[in-house]
């Protein structure tokens, strides 16, 4: 790689990138056609079904889509049959099961719609079972000791609440059917399973609520609804290979803070520069096309940094097309010689990248039941599911920060500029106060005190409060939804979704037992009222500690959070055991999502990457050290050498030069000396058959130390060495060369 070129490429791309794009009017996305033309055109979804499908076909396949019910295979048949038809008069030629394997990537074996008819020619065909059940060769997939090789066979199942859909290349089209992953046994290899039964285990607790309530007429199914706003950065194409660490570890593992950063504030929402608007216009078109309701874009608060966020969907959904929008940034990026970078933590220094995940709960009939009404008795509800979500952070919590933790993302959490890794829960003021007066007894007054209720049986009417902002509260609540900022850029939404949806599955169910007992069947009104109350008061008294409206970075709240007993798990060392944990075990089991087995294999995945992500950057880090850092150091001293001896042998003035060549090499004897010490950290670590978690703190307590202190004293050098010789591109190139 040569850097010169590299640079001057990247200069030259700012103006030249529409040069170079490839067009993607093959895909029909061209920004001439009005979006509606093609909005879900590339998705097998509901309306397509209706058109396409035999009138009592499609009713057979709402009913499972809807409500779950086990489907047919003759209806499967004709599903199949008509998907078939649908994407190859859409130029497909293959198919794939696709699923979401324990990588947390997402995973996709492709076969022909064609077969030989035997007669010398090829007919298209997809049978019912083809859709239905796929057997992909699984033994490369981790399963964390779920499957040994010897029954290394996987299933791929047909998942028909979430629609089938094209993926266009630039010379194919292939039908994407979504799929779980199991093993023979039946147990979960994948990370849609555990999703969609946690979602069933919420469903059926929250309708108990609402019959308590006589809500529940014609509602058949509540779904958790997902809106996840994602953050991520871009650099120069040309750029990102001279960085060795970019392209191994998605990350800048060396790297002086240029004199400007993000002090001035002055990306933040401002104006997107042509190639990335241009860029980002056709990912949404793409994404539109499959049916991905994408509804806004921006800079972010880091130079290089972007945002981009759908309108909300029912969770499974969400989550698919959260993977295809992952993807997609990463794929389209190249045709405008940019890279995405999905890394929490891309650039120390500047603002980290998050997945703001926004979760309510919604009736299949639509009423969001986080959303305050004006009727009063419709409120009691609405507070019986807030004090639901309290008391399941506050009892989880460690459980929930366990969701979000991952090698990269402890990069970003607790760092002072993203959520801090106590959960901990911002209500806003109107909804605290009420909150309090709950504990007190009857509420009494809403505190913007418009409307004020003193009723004696009621409680109060809640205006909507939207405006209320706490960007360092790690879950908030914005008004009809809660906010969960801690999940990371990189992550796939379906863990944390996972674990939100049985942690207040488990407190519905709680709720639901004791009202169910204190009212029983015939609840008046009254006897309704005082129940409610009683309770809320008692999750109130036993929970509200987990509700902090103040700074989140703030020190004073390290210290009251000690003090109220939350649970600070600083890293992913620490915060992974909650998932060994009797308590998680206990739960996951309860509600039918994960069994031990599946929950001990995914633990065992999440620390074996975690020490396996920090040996590549560590063994990366030593690389560029000795092959790019200290041969630049090292010339740097003999240019420094060659100026002192020169300077001395005319008889000049060398005071100032002898100190000055005498730091510097004094600065590259420790640098070398610390390379040493990395190399040596890493060679000593236990190897492969240790106990993950064991892997995982070695790498935590011996070989991060060591990075940082090898980081330091390379960038010390960076800012001292000639910029002619210095052999990668700089912070302020990469952040802000667009
Ligand atoms: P912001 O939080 O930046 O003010 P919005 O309130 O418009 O932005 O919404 C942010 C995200 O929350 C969007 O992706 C939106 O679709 C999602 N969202 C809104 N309502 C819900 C809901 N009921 N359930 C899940 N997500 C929601
Ligand atoms: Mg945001």
């Amino acid at each position: 790689m040569n850097i010169d070129q590299a640079r001057h490429d990247a200069v030259a791309a700012t103006s030249d990138w529409s040069a170079n794009r490839l067009s993607n009017a093959q895909a029909g996305t061209s920004t001439k056609k009005p979006v509606d033309e093609f909005f879900g055109h590339d998705s097998f979804n509901h309306q397509t079904m209706r058109q396409r499908l035999p009138k009592d076909v499609y009713r057979r396949l709402m009913q499972t889509i809807e409500y779950g019910e086990p489907l047919d295979l003759d209806v499967a048949d004709v599903v199949a049959s008509a998907m078939k038809d649908w994407a190859i008069e859409n130029g497909a030629t293959h198919y794939t099961h696709w699923f979401q394997p324990l990588t947390g990537q997402t995973a996709e074996k492709h076969d022909a719609l064609i077969s030989p008819d035997g007669k010398g020619g090829m007919v298209y065909e997809l049978s019912g079972s083809a859709l239905v059940q796929g057997e992909p060769d699984a033994s490369s997939f981790p399963s964390g000791g779920l499957r040994a090789t010897f029954e290394a066979r996987g299933y791929t199942a047909w998942d028909p609440t979430s629609p089938a859909f094209l993926m266009r290349g630039e010379n194919s089209v292939t039908l994407c059917i979504p799929t779980v992953f199991v093993s023979w046994t039946g147990e979960a290899l994948d990370k849609k399973t555990p999703l969609l039964r946690s979602m069933d285990a919420l469903s059926k607790h929250a309708q108990r609520i609402l019959h308590i309530f006589g809500t529940d007429a014609n509602v058949r199914r509540v779904h958790t609804t997902v809106g996840a706003e994602q953050e991520f950065f871009l650099v120069d194409r040309n750029l990102f290979f001279a960085r060795p660490d970019l392209l191994s570890c998605d990350r800048t593992l060396f790297g002086a803070k240029p004199p400007k950063g993000q002090q001035l504030a002055d990306h933040y929402f401002g104006s997107i520069p042509a190639r990335v608007l241009a860029y980002m216009t056709e990912v949404e078109r793409e994404l539109y096309r499959i049916g991905v309701p994408l509804k806004t874009r921006h800079n972010e608060v880091a130079p290089g940094q972007f945002e981009i966020a759908p309108v909300f969907e029912n969770s499974n959904v969400a989550v698919d097309h959260q993977m295809v929008l992952m993807e997609s940034l990463q794929r389209i990026a190249p045709r405008y010689g940019l890279q995405a970078i999905l890394h929490e933590k891309p650039f120390d220094g500047v603002n980290g990248s998050g997945k703001h995940n926004n979760w309510s709960m919604c009736t299949d009939t639509g009423v969001n039941l986080l959303d305050p009404k004006d009727e009063t008795h419709t409120n009691m509800q609405f507070l019986v599911f807030i004090c639901a979500v309290i008391r399941a952070v506050d009892r989880h919590a460690d459980l929930l920060r366990a969701a979000i933790a991952s090698a990269s993302n402890d990069h970003r959490l607790g760092a002072n500029e993203a959520p801090p890794a106590i959960i901990s829960i911002f209500l806003g003021d109107m909804l605290t106060d009420i909150i309090e007066q709950l504990e007190q007894g009857v509420p009494k007054r809403t505190l913007k005190a418009k409307r004020l209720d003193l009723g004696a049986l009621s409680l109060p009417n809640i205006p909507r409060d939207a405006g209320d902002r706490n960007r360092t509260s790690p879950f908030a609540f914005t008004g009809n939804k809660f906010e969960f900022r801690a999940v990371g850029s990189s992550a796939t939404a379906a863990w944390p979704n996972t674990i939100m949806n049985t942690i207040v599955a488990e407190s519905l169910d709680e709720i639901a037992n004791e009202l169910e007992k204190t009212v029983g069947s015939k609840a008046t009104p009254a006897k309704l009222q005082s129940a409610v109350k009683a309770l809320l008061k008692k999750i109130v008294k036993e929970h509200k500690r987990v509700i902090f409206n103040g700074d989140g970075y703030s020190e004073e709240w390290q210290k009251e959070a000690e003090k109220r007993g939350l649970p600070n798990l600083h890293d992913s060392v620490d915060a992974y055991p909650a998932f060994r944990a009797k308590k998680a075990t206990n739960l996951f089991h309860k509600y039918n999502v994960l069994t031990k087995a599946e929950l001990d294999g995914r633990t065992f995945i999440f620390l074996d990457k975690y020490a396996m992500q920090i040996q590549i950057e560590a063994e990366q880090m030593v690389l560029m050290a000795r092959q790019m850092i200290l041969p630049a150091a090292l010339e740097q001293q003999s240019r420094l050498a060659e100026a002192l001896a020169s300077t001395e042998s005319v008889g000049g003035e060398c005071g100032q030069i002898r100190r000055q060549f005498d730091l510097f090499a004094e600065l590259t004897n420790r640098f070398m000396a610390q390379i040493e010490a990395l190399d040596e950290a890493e060679s000593k670590r236990p190897p492969e058959e240790v106990d993950p978690y064991k892997r995982a703190k070695y790498a935590r307590d011996n070989l991060i130390p060591n990075m940082k202190t090898l980081r330091e004293l390379a960038d010390d050098l960076e800012v001292r060495i000639a910029s002619d010789i210095w052999p990668l591109p700089t912070y302020r190139e990469l952040l802000f060369i667009k």
